[in-house]
């Protein structure tokens, strides 16, 4: 007998679940995918693309914005979707933890995936050095380049905290040979990090991870933005004023409690100054601007 339920396989009214259908163009019948299809065809590439669980909800339309830098960024992202796939530059996007970097980069990489169906894939870097080393055990039978090759050859590509890793010639070869590589094919980039952009090579600049090659690499191939905000993870998603000035007192990622401040003197001075102002004012400000302010 059949299946009661057998009319209802069809899912699709357009293309009866063909992928196809009709339209018309000049007055002559032709045929052009569907958008069941379409929408398949995406749900396929967002697969592929790697997005961790925990970045599954970050979309442009939701990204929160507290801070100019944080606006200027956002900014950036949409037009990237818009113009992708013939962009110029990828972007960089480098501040703090917890200003929204990591959400940005995802949220561009979805949207141009679901509207433009662009091949994209997402590596933490630590985890992908972390792949690649695991192919060198006898015991796997995946090679580094099964690895690597998706990672090259990307339309898009997002490399999640670069820079945290633990450095050796190994590393910067590995690291070196990504950036290289979709450098010189013109490849779509996208970068998150901590890493702090000064003219020296103090533990947590560029170029004390990356050395001066990568780092001008990614000057060329990158528009870099910076990032910040007061962390929302101290703060909560939507502090009040009393929230920042309890943060801007007790938190140590606070500039007025962190220590070793990496400004030479006189930029760290006229923060201090601009500080001591806002206090004055008597009110806590959401644009302000999470570390290293006066540092533009
Ligand atoms: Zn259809």
């Amino acid at each position: 007998m059949r299946d009661p339920s057998y009319h209802d396989a069809v899912t699709c009214a357009i293309c009866e679940d063909t992928g196809w259908k009709t339209i018309t163009v000049d007055g002559v019948s032709r045929v052009a995918r569907c958008e069941c299809w379409q929408q398949q065809f995406s749900q396929s590439l967002l697969k592929n693309a790697r997005i961790p669980r925990r970045y599954a909800h970050c979309e442009l339309s939701n990204f929160e914005i507290h801070t100019d830098t944080q606006r200027a960024a956002h900014q950036k992202a949409v037009r990237l979707v818009e113009q992708f796939p013939v962009v110029e530059k990828g972007l960089l996007f480098y501040g703090d933890a917890g200003v929204g970097k990591t959400h940005l980069a995802v949220a561009l990489m979805r949207e141009a995936i679901i509207r433009k169906s662009a091949r994209a894939v997402f590596y933490e870097v630590r985890e992908l050095l972390k792949l690649v080393r695991d192919t060198y055990r006898d015991s796997t039978e995946t090679s580094e380049l099964e690895i690597l090759k998706p990672v090259l050859e990307a339309e898009l590509l997002v490399l999640d905290d670069l820079g945290l890793e633990k450095k050796s010639e190994w590393v910067d070869e590995t690291i070196g040979l990504v950036i290289n590589t979709r450098y010189s094919e013109r490849r779509l980039t996208v970068i998150t990090t901590n890493l702090q952009d000064v003219e020296s090579t103090e533990p947590g600049s560029f170029i004390f991870q990356l050395g001066l090659r990568t780092r001008s690499r990614l000057k060329e191939m990158c528009e870099w933005m910076r990032i910040d905000s007061v962390d929302a993870r101290d703060v909560g998603r939507y502090p009040t004023p009393e929230d920042i000035e309890h943060w801007q007192k007790t938190s140590p990622a606070s500039p007025k409690n962190r220590r070793g401040s990496s400004l030479p003197p006189k930029a760290s001075s006229q923060a201090k100054a601009q500080l001591r102002k806002r206090e004055n004012d008597g009110r806590a400000d959401l644009k302000w601007p999470g570390g290293r302010a006066g540092s533009r």
